[in-house]
């Protein structure tokens, strides 16, 4: 399933989760998001260098350290936050 990462268009009025930015599964048919699904805030989509030879898990990490939040969509309109 493809990967999209966004971040807050206005930090100051961005929630804890797109304030740094996110990564979001969302399958090929699901519209880009614009908005938060955690606080509404609008979003841009982030362009990010491939992680090319690097592991999945080395990515989380990353992710995390960067101060990711990762959310995974688990039904139509639901969001589930992965750390
Ligand atoms: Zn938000």
């Amino acid at each position: 399933m493809p990967t999209y990462e966004y971040e807050a268009c206005d930090t100051t009025k961005a929630c804890p989760i797109c304030r740094n930015g996110f990564e979001i599964y969302q399958p090929l048919d699901t519209p880009r998001l614009t908005t938060c699904p955690e606080c509404g805030a609008p979003l841009r989509k982030c362009f990010s260098a491939p992680a090319i030879g690097r592991s999945q898990s080395s990515f989380d990490q990353r992710a995390k350290e960067a101060g990711f939040s990762k959310l995974q969509r688990v039904s139509k309109g639901e969001y589930e936050k992965k750390y």
